[in-house]
């Protein structure tokens, strides 16, 4: 018979990134770094068209009727061009802030320990800005 002890260790060793929903991890992302809602990022005007909005949380190619400019969710965001998917980055943080050991998070979300620390560092930087967008990287949008 099996004690609690080895129920909840079994428990932790079988989680991986695989348990949690994809869309409600990106979803939570994308409202957090567009607090205002879908955005282009050349003209900042608002994305209205509800192809354009669907498009924009999924992550797909959004076109800009005023300014002509193609983007996803993440152009001109510190997110941009990032290895790692939105799932992958959302459970990284909710780990990284429950404190779990940096092996631990690797093992769960199936990426190298090198990587959580990375990212751990780079969580840090992201505390001391306003929002997540990146002005001075405009010029590579263009
Ligand atoms: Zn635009």
């Amino acid at each position: 018979m099996q004690t609690p002890l080895d129920f909840t260790k079994k428990a932790k060793d079988d989680l991986s990134v695989d348990f949690f929903d994809e869309k409600a991890c990106r979803m939570a992302v994308l409202k957090m770094i567009h607090k205002e809602g879908p955005r282009c990022p050349r003209c900042d005007k608002a994305i209205t068209s509800e192809r354009g909005i669907v498009n924009f949380y999924e992550l797909k190619r959004v076109f800009c009727k005023h300014c002509k400019k193609i983007f996803t969710a993440l152009t001109g965001t510190v997110l941009n061009g990032m290895q790692i998917d939105l799932r992958t980055l959302y459970l990284l943080a909710v780990f990284l802030a429950l404190k779990i050991e940096r092996k631990e998070i690797a093992r769960m979300l199936k990426i190298h320990t090198e990587t959580v620390r990375l990212w751990e560092f780079k969580f840090k930087a992201f505390e001391g800005l306003d929002d997540m967008t990146v002005k001075s990287h405009f010029h590579d949008l263009q």
